[in-house]
């Protein structure tokens, strides 16, 4: 997968100022955030949004970009490493740091959530309607193993950090015409993790996680319907400072049948039978997903006549029963006849006369006489 210039991102140019930078992420987070949002990708929007200002906004890792593009080895996994994206708790920490406000100030030493993980899944029809179970891979970032997130090499520790004091911001004072303005902004030694780590462990470069393929068991419930979710608890990423890892939700995509379709539990499908077999009554077979069963169709039915088939349905997701199938008759006109097919049919016709047969069509064939009669 490739990824979007971080300039095009955020839609300014190569040489565009800090301000502009900081005025074109704060209107695209403030239109993608997923509080506000609702559209499916606007999550993902909103990452690749802050993302692209996490780097553009640092002069450093800037001018690493300026040079090296995405292929940056300072730059750790996707550029995304200190920000906090944790189940979108994020919100009015990031937009602080804009809007002045400023007056919750969160320790950096709080454990927090990981972030939720989504995975989209699609299956067919029949594993949606009895279920499965499969392995998925998915990148994930865990805690690391070697320093059990701390990010510091074994046998040291982190330490608090010296310029901010462990708090993650330094303030700023400021003399303006207007009086004496303080402003808070992220330590830049800690990162605003408000801790400075000397010896950086090995593995995961003193980010405490490192980033992993990792399989995991999924069990699709039978009933499963199509843009139905399952949460997997503690499946997503790695938390903060001890916190719980995020939840992962698998959704699913559920591929159409080309003979079936569903609603809820029940089945619907139509069933084309010969005019002989509706006129004269015929035992079919008709496919269910519980494979074939036997419908008697009785003599005289007509085209659209609809049958239920008890239990040949769909499991309920939750258990409660099974729904139905029902199935709806097309009477076929035949279309291809050979020269003895079509001299019974005038021998029947004959025999039968102008008009169809049937009690019900009688009333319903006067009707249409008088109407040619204008009567
Ligand atoms: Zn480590
Ligand atoms: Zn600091």
């Amino acid at each position: 997968m490739s990824k979007r210039d971080y300039y095009e991102v955020l839609g300014v140019s190569k040489g565009a100022s800090k301000d502009e930078i900081k005025k074109a992420y704060r209107k695209l987070s403030k239109k993608y955030h997923p509080d506000i949002n609702k559209e499916p990708d606007a999550a993902e929007k909103f990452k690749e949004i802050t993302e692209a200002y996490e780097v553009l906004s640092d002069d450093q890792k800037r001018a690493n970009y300026d040079q090296f593009g995405h292929a940056d080895p300072n730059q750790g996994f996707g550029g995304f490493g200190g920000a906090d994206f944790g189940g979108f708790g994020g919100f009015e920490d990031i937009f602080n740091t804009f809007f002045g406000g400023g007056s919750r100030r969160r320790d950096p030493n709080a454990p927090r959530q990981g972030a939720d993980l989504q995975y989209t899944m699609t299956i067919s029809f029949e594993e949606a309607a009895f279920g499965k179970e499969t392995d998925i891979e998915i990148p994930r970032e865990e805690t690391c193993e070697t320093c059990h997130g701390s990010g510091a090499k074994p046998g040291t520790k982190p330490e608090t950090c010296r310029h901010c004091n462990g708090t993650g911001q330094i303030s700023v004072e400021q003399n303006t015409p207007f009086g004496r303005i303080v402003n808070r902004r992220t330590c830049q030694y800690c990162n605003g993790t408000g801790k400075e780590i000397k010896q950086k462990c090995s593995t995961c470069g003193g980010l405490g996680k490192v980033k992993k393929r990792r399989k995991i068991h999924v069990k699709i419930p039978a009933g499963i319907d199509d843009g139905q979710q399952l949460r997997m608890a503690g499946q997503g990423e790695a938390g903060i400072n001890g916190g719980p890892a995020g939840d992962l939700y698998v959704i699913f995509h559920v591929r159409r049948h080309e003979f079936f379709e569903r609603d809820e539990d029940d089945i619907y499908c139509e069933m084309p039978i010969t005019f002989v077999q509706a006129a004269l009554g015929a035992e079919i077979e008709v496919p269910t997903l519980h494979g074939k069963v036997k419908l008697k169709i009785p003599a005289g039915t007509q085209t659209g006549t609809k049958f239920r088939l008890k239990g040949k349905g769909v499991p309920n997701v939750r258990g409660y029963g099974i729904g139905d199938q029902h199935i709806e008759v097309r009477v076929i006109t035949p279309t291809k006849l050979s020269e003895k097919q079509k001299q019974l049919l005038r021998e029947f016709g004959e025999a039968s006369g102008s008009a169809p047969m049937g009690d019900h069509e009688e009333s319903f064939f006067s009707k249409v006489k008088r109407a040619f009669k204008g009567e």
